[in-house]
């Protein structure tokens, strides 16, 4: 039987992440936009609070919990703020390699101190030549020894100025492409490991995105993850498992610019009518209620699918994909209901607008989850039907 509720467990942590939206989030959200600043203090709270890294395990001091529970809270964060919660958030992409491919030491080492106390783990797989095409990481990586050594250079990596330590991908031979790649955690005071000054952003300004450089960086042999060339498949699960998330993102940033809008034609007037009382107005809160509700249950199905254990590539680039264009359309929908003042910093809605487009770019952008939706179906799909029929093979029925 299908069920579409949710446990007392999973309304109670949503009911927490929604309180610590409106307490800690929201109000702060405006001043971190507008500096920059990264916002510790809030992340402090928010580790106090029991809402960061949410899928360790048990056995290493975390909550042990879901996709679903991850992607519960991270809707009621983003819509808080966009920005403070791809900060919290990224310590979650940060350790899912580590989920996906650490022994028990290498989860006994690097993810437990982070359920001590707050520390800060970046992913690290874009450079400056490639962000969509993986396999064509150019960060190479020679073993001497009993060390891998690292060279190259990553970029956009978000908390990376904070970072305790990250997840790398690197290449054994570039030419090879994904069967030579490699994951490694790679400690932030590695001698030979730097970051960059923080780069200005459209939107998201509450988190801090910088360069990584390695230079004849040592990484010891026990830091790899998984076996040499094992690193694509790697990143692919971990993309698989947190797509999802991104998904409830843009839910939330969609939910709350739709509440905005929704708040706004109930006092705005024109031509000595209530905003509400034009069917238009109406119709376009229809269409963002419709979105939104869609892209709910396709983040819910995509984080159902990977805590059964399953492949979720494909529901999670399904979510990714429409969710991602729906908080794109229904921000831009919810600025243009609110006229000139959408446009000004009086209203949060152009700064909904300009946090959505992230969305749509990083974990794989929308062109990217289409190849990956393209490609499955056609060769991926098992069709419903035997084979499609002749159209014409039978003419009226003879029974
Ligand atoms: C604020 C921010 C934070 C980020 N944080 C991180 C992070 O923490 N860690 C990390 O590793 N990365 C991070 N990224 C990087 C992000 O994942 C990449 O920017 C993204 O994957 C796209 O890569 P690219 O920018 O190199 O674009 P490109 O790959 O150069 O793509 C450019 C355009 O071409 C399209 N395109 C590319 N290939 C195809 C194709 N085969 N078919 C059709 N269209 C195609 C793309 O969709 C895009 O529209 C972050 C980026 C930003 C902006």
């Amino acid at each position: 039987m299908i069920d579409f509720s949710f446990t007392d467990a999973q309304l109670e942590l949503q009911r927490k992440a929604r309180e610590f939206a409106q307490q800690y989030m929201l109000p702060y959200a405006h001043y971190y936009d507008e500096t920059g600043d990264f916002p510790l203090p809030i992340i402090r709270k928010c580790w106090e609070a029991g809402l960061m890294n949410l899928a360790i395990p048990k056995e290493y001091g975390g909550p042990g919990l879901g996709v679903v529970e991850q992607c519960l809270v991270v809707e009621e964060m983003a819509a808080g703020c966009a920005g403070m919660t791809t900060s919290i958030y990224v310590n979650s992409l940060g350790v899912e390699p580590i989920l996906v491919a650490g022994t028990d030491e290498q989860k006994e080492k690097y993810l437990r101190p982070l359920t001590n106390d707050l520390k800060f783990a970046s992913f690290a797989c874009s450079e400056p030549y490639m962000g969509s095409d993986v396999a064509g990481i150019r960060t190479c990586v020679n073993k001497e020894g009993d060390y891998y050594i690292l060279n190259g250079s990553k970029f956009w990596i978000t908390n990376a100025p904070y970072a305790d330590y990250f997840t790398v991908f690197a290449s054994l031979g570039p030419s090879k492409r994904h069967k030579a790649l490699c994951a490694f955690i790679v400690d932030a005071d590695t001698p030979g490991v730097k970051t960059g000054p923080p780069v200005k952003k459209m939107g998201h300004r509450a988190s801090a995105t910088t360069s990584v450089i390695f230079k004849d960086a040592k990484v010891p042999m026990e830091n790899m993850l998984g076996e040499e060339g094992h690193g694509f498949r790697i990143a692919m699960k971990t993309f698989s498992l947190t797509r999802p998330a991104i998904s409830a993102f843009s839910t939330g940033l969609a939910r709350v610019a739709m509440e905005y809008a929704r708040e706004y034609v109930n006092k705005r007037e024109a031509f000595a009518q209530k905003l509400r009382d034009f069917q238009v107005i109406q119709f376009k809160l229809a269409e963002m209620y419709m979105k939104i509700e869609t892209a709910r249950v396709l983040y819910l199905k995509a984080a159902w699918t990977a805590d059964k254990g399953e492949d979720a590539t494909i529901p999670a680039s399904v979510a990714k994909a429409y969710a991602t264009d729906a908080a794109m359309e229904v921000t831009s929908e919810a600025l243009q209901i609110h006229g000139g003042y959408g446009y000004i910093d009086q209203y949060p809605l152009e700064k909904f607008f300009r946090d959505a487009k992230l969305y749509q770019i990083y974990e794989g952008t929308s062109e990217i989850q289409r190849l990956i939706l393209g490609r499955y179906a056609l060769d991926g799909y098992t069709p419903a039907m035997e084979k499609s029929p002749s159209w014409r093979a039978k003419g009226k029925p003879d029974f």
